[in-house]
């Protein structure tokens, strides 16, 4: 049984740390609300933080780059929170005000090796990664809502286990 707060906040964490340790110059907004009743959830807790990881990477490297051309006012910012989900279960929606996904790339950034970083910089399996994790193994669902230019908003979910 995984608290998945607590894997949450680790993963966060983690990645931004990281991320600061190469670029001592980044500096982000990180924005919590979990869910303070969120059931224990039967899952491996290393698979749910690889999703979790890849979430929070891909949030931190699109407003790394938006910052590259944002004016001085640009505050990167990445919101998480954590939900139930009305049948049970577990959600957590990641957001960052980055770069955004433009439209005619939405419907493959699931597929293995699609990635628009430069080499070394992606290998374009998280997200099909998680898709393998997150849809088929755990049966849950992970949804999309982006604007170009403006945000990023990945809402993963799974269903409770009885
Ligand atoms: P990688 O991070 O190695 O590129 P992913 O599967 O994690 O592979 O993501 C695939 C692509 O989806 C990214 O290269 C990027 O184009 C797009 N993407 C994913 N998350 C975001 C985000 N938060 N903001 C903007 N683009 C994103
Ligand atoms: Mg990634």
């Amino acid at each position: 049984l995984a608290d998945m707060n607590k894997l949450a906040d680790e993963y966060l964490r983690l990645a931004y740390h990281g991320l600061r340790a190469r670029d001592k110059t980044f500096n982000a907004e990180l924005i919590t609300d979990f869910d303070q009743n969120l059931p224990l959830v039967n899952v491996v807790p290393q698979d749910i933080g690889r999703v979790l990881l890849n979430l929070f990477t891909n949030a931190f490297y699109a407003v790394q780059q938006k910052q590259k051309t944002a004016g001085p006012d640009y505050k990167p910012t990445i919101t998480t929170k954590t939900f139930t989900p009305p049948l049970g279960g577990w959600g957590a929606i990641v957001r960052d005000n980055g770069i955004g996904i433009p439209d005619n790339i939405k419907d493959k950034i699931l597929q293995p090796f699609f990635t628009t970083k430069p080499t070394g910089e992606g290998t374009g399996l998280g997200l099909s990664l998680s898709y393998d994790i997150i849809v088929k193994a755990h049966g849950g669902k992970i949804e999309i809502e982006s604007k170009e230019g403006e945000y990023t908003e990945f809402t993963i979910s799974i269903p409770a286990t009885t």
